[in-house]
């Protein structure tokens, strides 16, 4: 097997600005990806390395692994759909004509995360020839800006219903500056309905009670930092992103509901968040003899709150191991995990249906708004990385 130390010499810059460019040029909004996963099938069948396109002839999925005798697989995960273009005007640059300047990759889909998949591609074009005993292989997708269902998922179906390999470890390589993401966090959305008396204006001092006003009480009780926390994955969130109240303007509403959306940490379960909400508009409405609530959520058929709990892969796990001993060995650093903004991944639906699973990408920003861009710099970082991961599970 080559020496990690001449496998990481073989990490070429510009090679990986020129397929990130090639396939940050191609527009690939979320259900037009067709054109850009075509040029993704096209570099890899020109290096040589046989491809298998699922998914539909609308929105391809490229899987293609190299070494696809060996016992063990690793496969890297990344979409090639990218999110519109929603003011053209706040963009000082093409948002498809690739730019290089001052060490930033310029364009949508350079973070988020066209580069990383053309870094894969370029993986696999330098590992190659390596023989290495560890298949090494892509699942390049589209569909993950709307939520996976014509990408990942139908994957991860697949590989449940035993119709395509199943790996031993999955890589994704969105954003996580260079950071170690073990794990994401679970959601539970609930809304809260709350209580008045609907009266003329008139009377809304005599008989009235206004809903959004006891609303807002409640609101400003939930919109607060929440003091738990996990080493993997940090603080659970909450924001209310939704309130709805009032019919015409000379009635005071009876009614007035707001949607709340919490992500959850390791260990947390719906039944913790509504023991949590319940203290919190308890202690709002103290003294109020008019304060009434409900909160209202999908349930399952027990009875049981509808959520999804956090989704994790260990640190100490072969896959979390090798990335600890990789960011070590390729940048000299002490690897830290990446807790500070974990939305999630289609690593969510791999390790919900059993795979060890980590997330390690670039540094960039903008994603999903004006002047999106990657440091060049994190991208070969992140190569190194991923090479050392390789090379440590080939061992
Ligand atoms: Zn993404």
């Amino acid at each position: 097997m080559t020496s990690l130390s001449d496998a990481l010499k073989l990490v070429d810059e510009n090679r990986i600005i020129e397929l990130s460019k090639q396939v940050i040029e191609i527009p690939s909004i979320s259900g037009n990806e067709k054109e850009v996963m075509e040029h993704a099938v096209k570099l890899l069948e020109d290096m040589g390395i046989h491809v298998e396109v699922l998914g539909s002839e609308e929105r391809p999925i490229i899987y293609a692994c190299i070494n696809p005798e060996a016992e063990k697989q690793i496969i890297f995960n990344g979409h090639l759909d990218v999110v519109p273009i929603a003011k053209p005007d706040a963009w000082t640059k093409d948002p498809w004509k690739p730019v290089v300047e001052e060490g930033m990759l310029y364009g949508r889909g350079s973070s988020d995360m066209k580069s990383s998949c053309a870094t894969m591609i370029h993986l696999l074009e330098i590992l190659k020839d390596m023989d290495l005993p560890l298949g090494v292989g892509v699942h390049l997708v589209p569909d993950e800006e709307r939520g996976a269902q014509a990408g990942s998922k139908i994957v991860v179906d697949k590989i449940v219903a035993g119709e395509l390999r199943r790996p031993d470890y999955v890589v994704i390589g969105e954003q996580s500056n260079l950071q170690v993401r073990v794990a994401e966090r679970g959601m539970f959305g609930y809304q809260v309905k709350f209580y008045g008396r609907a009266a003329h204006t008139a009377a809304s001092r005599v008989t009235g009670i206004n809903a959004i006003a006891k609303a807002s009480k409640g609101v400003l009780a939930l919109e607060h930092h929440i003091d738990k926390f996990h080493e993997w994955i940090g603080h659970p969130m909450q924001s209310v992103n939704i309130i709805q109240a009032g019919t015409v303007s000379n009635q005071v509403p009876a009614e007035c509901t707001i949607t709340v959306d919490r992500r959850l940490i390791i260990g947390e379960t719906a039944d913790d968040v509504v023991a949590e909400v319940k203290a919190d508009l308890d202690k709002a409405g103290e003294g109020d003899p008019d304060w009434k609530w409900e909160i209202i959520a999908p349930k399952n058929e027990d009875g049981s709150w509808q959520y999804t709990p956090a989704n994790y892969t260990s640190p100490e796990s072969e896959l979390g191991q090798a990335f600890k001993k990789a960011v070590k060995t390729a940048l000299g650093t002490e690897p830290e995990l990446y807790v500070t903004w974990a939305g999630s991944t289609d690593g969510r639906l791999y390790r919900q249906a059993g795979m060890q699973t980590i997330g390690f990408g670039p540094i960039g920003g903008g994603a999903h708004g004006p002047d999106e861009f990657v440091y060049i710099d994190s991208l070969i970082k992140m190569a190194k990385v991923w090479v050392a991961v390789v090379h440590e599970l080939a061992k």
